[in-house]
């Protein structure tokens, strides 16, 4: 691969300037693959936009007896292939906008995977640090309520996002089949086992990454085994991936924390370094013979450079001094449109998000089936299933990719839009 460069480029070839929301980033890339596919304008026209956006105010007692006033929203873009699926997060940056927008790329994630599901995400503007855990409680317990008409096991399935986990919705799936009468796990995925949660659920978009990075690899003709890889982040995402590679052979050798990260040119015992889940923002605590800062980490000159911490981190400021040969987004949207560009332009090639994390929504619907049919499924069984799914859709992305000799971001779109925009034509437009 080369890795020439050109002058430096402030607005990208479709005129993405920097910032860029989610809303505006998703439009952007539906318009761009909707150019590769033959598919009729209207039915773009209609997915530019989500069906519909619910706002909701949610009042809280707090523990000081005091009443605080927070909204909400459930962003549903697009349910032609099934029910709208997709996380619930609390950031105090939570906006409508970036709700229609992450609502946009889970329609495409889970058309990529062939899931039966739709996109939607939602979530509540609020600094859940700032909440106690009974505060917690009572906010999505009467958040549950607010939307409690437009979510259901049929419907839309909200998951775990920044800052929920498993506990909240278990509060949710409580709140919702109490109101129903009945005992209704099929609400939301990401649960505890416990009450109807998948075995490795949690490990699941990691798992993904790592195969999604075996493919790669190979695909440029090297092994898994000796391949250097730097991964920013370790978190669910970012020490799971981290922990299979290094498992299958991969010389780990930086990751980071939001505090920074560590190296060894030699491969860092990943087994060995606290993850975001069991120890939070300990990796530099861990001995090793460098630290690397999080903006060094992206620059390192390895085979594999794995983004999973946070999005928008490689940008027209540092795309033109990334060393990587491969490019694979463990996090959501962590390449900028003009960063896109750039690397394409320096031929880094850069597997997309979609792809390379949907073990995440793909174990959520392995759980939605496990609780329809009240039956659960073991560890081994979700490994399996998970790897073949991801093998399916990988060959989908890489067949389009050879055919279409296009990036493996516009594959990834043109396999997606094309299963939605079929399922769309089928049906037809309702009256
Ligand atoms: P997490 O909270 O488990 O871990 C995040 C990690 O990133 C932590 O190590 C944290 O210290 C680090 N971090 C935070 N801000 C940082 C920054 N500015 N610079 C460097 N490191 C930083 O989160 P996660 O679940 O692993 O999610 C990571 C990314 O993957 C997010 O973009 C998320 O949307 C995406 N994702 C998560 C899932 C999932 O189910 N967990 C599924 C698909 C995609």
């Amino acid at each position: 691969m080369s890795s020439q460069t050109s002058g430096p480029t402030e607005e990208s070839s479709t005129g993405a300037v920097e910032p860029e929301s989610a809303v505006e980033t998703a439009r952007r890339q539906l318009e761009h693959a909707a150019e590769l596919v033959d598919i009729d304008p209207n039915i773009v026209e209609r997915l530019r936009y989500p069906k519909k956006v619910h706002e909701v105010t949610v009042p809280i007692e707090r523990d000081d007896g005091t009443v605080e006033v927070y909204t909400g929203y459930r962003a549903q873009h697009d349910s032609v292939r099934g029910p709208y699926k997709g996380g619930l997060r609390y950031h105090p940056e939570v906006t409508r906008d970036e709700c229609v927008g992450l609502g946009m790329w889970m329609t495409w994630k889970c058309a990529v995977m062939d899931l039966p599901f739709g996109g939607a995400k939602g979530g509540i503007a609020v600094n859940p640090k700032e909440l106690s855990s009974d505060e917690k409680e009572r906010l999505t317990r009467r958040f549950a309520q607010e939307i409690r008409d437009v979510i259901g096991p049929t419907v839309d399935i909200p998951a775990p996002d920044m800052g929920t986990d498993p506990k909240t919705m278990a509060w949710l799936m409580d709140a919702y089949s109490m109101q129903q009468g009945e005992t209704t796990p099929g609400v939301v995925t990401g649960k505890p086992p416990v009450i109807g949660g998948s075995e490795g659920r949690d490990g699941a978009p990691g798992r993904s990454v790592a195969i999604v990075t075996r493919e790669v690899v190979e695909y440029y003709d090297r092994d898994v085994a000796g391949t250097s890889v730097a991964i920013q982040g370790y978190g669910s995402v970012g020490a799971n991936a981290a922990r299979l590679l290094d498992e299958w052979g991969a010389t780990v050798v930086a990751v980071s924390d939001v505090n920074g990260g560590i190296y060894d040119p030699d491969g860092l015992d990943t087994a060995a370094i606290p993850s975001h889940a069991t120890e939070p923002e300990a990796v530099m605590e861990h001995e090793a013979p460098q630290t690397v800062s999080n903006e060094e980490l992206l620059e390192l000159d390895v085979d594999v450079l794995i983004p999973a911490a946070v999005g928008n981190v490689l940008t027209a400021e540092n795309a033109r001094d990334v060393s990587a040969d491969i490019v694979v987004e463990g996090a959501n949207g962590p390449t900028t449109t003009v960063a896109d560009d750039i690397l394409t332009e320096r031929d880094i090639p850069v597997v997309p998000d979609i792809l390379a994390n949907a073990g995440g929504v793909t174990v959520s619907y392995f759980e939605w089936l496990q609780d329809i049919n009240r039956r659960a499924w073991s560890l081994e069984r979700v490994h399996e299933e998970l790897e073949a799914e991801m093998q399916a859709a990988w060959t989908e992305v890489r067949n389009t990719f050879d055919d279409r000799d296009v990036t493996w971001r516009d594959a990834a779109y043109i396999v997606a839009l094309s299963r939605v925009a079929e399922a769309h034509d089928s049906r037809g437009l309702w009256p």
